[in-house]
């Protein structure tokens, strides 16, 4: 006999629900995307325990009438599709029929619906797959759906939800990209009760962006338009100065529908060239329209690929919209103010043989004229920092060697008496520093090791006294993405010790009031949206001492010194100092990269055939 049989119903609707239900924020993907297609003008969300105990969608859509409403969690079974024809030209966001039986699966689920101009409504449960009676009920025209103790049949699913707070956090994510595009519908959101989102409908697309991530967000955007014929771009840039650390904040909807796409990736990239620093994306909503047919989006319906059968058009509307954003605004590439040009060895050798400087350790760097010394200071305060902040808390003997350089006295036996002594360190490229070894030379990466060295104070300091904070003179008021509201309101303690102050000041807004000494130039309002956009991978959430590294870490990056940034002689010597108190540590940055390379005389005979 043979051993191949058809699985059961529930197996396959099992199956299917691990495709597609993967935590709090897929079923409410999947109910939004339902009660649009339905032609919901209002939309409501109700969340206990960042879903994980209940989820309840209610919308005055067209509803369902008696026999639809156990059809509908049949598997396979979908009102949207009747050909395989209209597969084709796709214009509701579900299709497969897959939803509703997959969370009847793995979840308790109640639907009450009432078809539009009906008596009255009606009602069912499904629990485990197991579809009860459908009832008659009252309730308004529209649907609801409850959607309650997701996984509590399988519990290997279970174990992979986060906290409640972090499940808030992919929630709104899915809530926003569906909003933005939607802005004729009205959303409105609360959890355990609490309001956490209002958003009426509008004809205006800034009052919409303004209403998930602040009017002051709102306000720099510069409107973006683009394509021809039946292709349109339109949406919004925001100036490079308002760029993120992460790619969260960009926004790329077709046909209303959320995507993300390769082309249209480096389309912005290339848009924004020149503009930003490495490792800094702009925030940007765009809205795409084209001909359906024009894409494929028959792909799995959780990813939010697509195909495009003309990328290239595409890539070039966006790019035309991107471009002649910022062209109106007139932005010119922000120039970064860099040091002068790096002095060659030939001149530091010279500078440090000339009698009569007197270089102490560490002044091997061509001496400032007076005139270069202003210069200086004042790049240094466009840069947004007083002279000298980043070594702000070098020991007291290091501050004075800055302003009045030490000579150390030659040995007596020294052939060369009273010429300085060989460069015991050096700065090139305003990069990297250059030390002589007993065995050949290091090359450190003033970036990676200010940043381990800050860190370790940091996370120091955070379990002591904490860390030393700057009061404002006024307190910032921070504007939040839902999203990052979500986040915000699990590190607040965290970001005090840290010498973060700041709380919650009614809805999505978070006022700062003292900012780490060490940060004292940095604007409040980009770190502060850094600092949340690190933490949003939710691994990071786990536990809170990650979560305090992670701070850190982002805290003590902001406040480094920079590639570029040209450093005193006193301010190298106080950094490699404070290396020699690491230890081991010192060897690595936070994320795990090297701080300095170590180069042998060995190495170098060898390479010179001298051995
Ligand atoms: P799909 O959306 O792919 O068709 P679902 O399982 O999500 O599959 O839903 C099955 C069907 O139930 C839909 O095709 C639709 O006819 C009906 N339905 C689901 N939710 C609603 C709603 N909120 N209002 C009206 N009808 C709905
Ligand atoms: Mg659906």
């Amino acid at each position: 006999m043979g051993v191949i049989q058809e699985l059961p119903e529930l197996v396959i609707n099992k199956i299917a629900a691990g495709e597609v239900i993967e935590r709090p924020a897929s079923v409410v993907k999947e109910l939004f995307e339902n009660s649009i297609d339905a032609g919901a003008t209002r939309i409501e969300l109700g969340l206990e325990e960042g879903g994980r105990k209940l989820i309840r969608v209610t919308d005055d859509g067209v509803g369902m009438d008696e026999s639809d409403v156990p059809m509908a969690f049949r598997p396979h079974a979908t009102s949207k599709l009747k050909t395989s024809q209209d597969l084709f030209f796709i214009t509701t966001l579900g299709f497969r029929g897959e939803a509703l039986a997959s969370m009847g699966s793995v979840a308790r689920v109640r639907l009450v619906s009432r078809l539009r101009g009906a008596p009255s409504a009606n009602a069912i449960e499904v629990q485990g797959g197991r579809l009860g009676e459908s009832k008659a009920a009252g309730a308004p025209e529209g649907t609801t759906i409850e959607v309650a103790n997701l996984f509590y049949n399988t519990p290997a699913r279970q174990k992979f939800l986060r906290t409640p707070k972090t499940e808030l956090g992919h929630v709104m994510d899915v809530v926003t990209r569906i909003a933005l595009p939607h802005d004729h519908i009205h959303f409105v959101v609360t959890h355990d009760g609490k309001p956490v989102l209002n958003a009426p409908p509008t004809t205006d697309r800034r009052g919409r962006l303004a209403a998930f991530f602040g009017a002051d967000l709102a306000r720099e955007l510069l409107a973006a338009e683009g394509g021809e014929g039946p292709l349109r771009v339109e949406g919004f840039a925001a100036p490079p100065a308002l760029s993120r650390s992460n790619t969260a904040t960009q926004f790329l909807f077709l046909n209303r529908r959320y995507v993300r796409d390769r082309a249209l990736s480096s389309a912005i990239r290339e848009a924004y060239q020149g503009l930003l620093q490495p490792g800094r994306y702009p925030v940007l909503f765009l809205f795409l329209q084209m001909d359906p047919r024009e894409v494929d989006v028959n792909v799995h319906p959780t990813k939010t690929e697509v195909r495009f059968r003309q990328a290239r058009r595409v890539y070039a509307a966006v790019l035309q919209a991107l471009r002649s954003a910022l062209a109106a605004a007139d932005l010119a590439p922000p120039l970064r103010p860099t040091g002068p040009v790096p002095a060659s060895w030939e001149e530091v050798r010279r500078a440090a043989m000339a009698p009569g400087q007197g270089p102490g350790r560490g002044s091997l760097t061509p001496p400032l004229s007076q005139g270069e010394r202003e210069q200086e200071g004042e790049r240094e305060q466009e840069r947004g920092r007083a002279p000298g902040l980043p070594f702000a808390e070098a020991p007291d003997h290091l501050e004075e060697a800055r302003t009045q350089p030490r000579s150390i006295p030659a040995p007596s036996l020294d052939p060369f008496a009273g010429a300085a002594p060989p460069p015991p360190f050096f700065q090139i490229h305003n990069a990297y520093i250059i030390e002589e070894t007993p065995n050949g030379f290091r090359v450190t990466d003033q970036h990676a090791l200010h940043e381990r060295v800050l860190y370790e104070e940091l996370l120091r300091r955070s379990l002591e006294a904490g860390v030393e904070a700057q009061r404002l003179l006024m307190p910032e008021v921070v504007q939040l993405s839902a999203r990052e509201a979500a986040v915000a309101s699990t590190i607040l303690d965290q970001l005090r010790a840290l010498g973060v102050q700041a709380e919650e000041f009614g809805e999505r807004t978070l006022a700062v009031h003292a900012i780490p000494r060490l940060l004292s130039n940095v604007d409040v309002g980009p770190l502060i949206h850094d600092l949340l956009a690190d933490l949003e991978g939710e691994e990071v959430a786990a536990s809170v001492e990650q979560r305090r590294q992670r701070l850190a870490m982002a805290l003590a990056c902001k406040a480094a010194v920079k590639a570029g940034d040209r450093l005193r002689p006193s301010e190298i010597e106080a950094l490699l100092a404070r290396r020699a108190a690491l230890g081991t540590r010192a060897e690595t940055c936070p994320h795990g990269r090297p701080t300095s390379l170590l180069f042998s005389l060995d190495e170098m005979e060898r390479q010179f055939k001298r051995k």
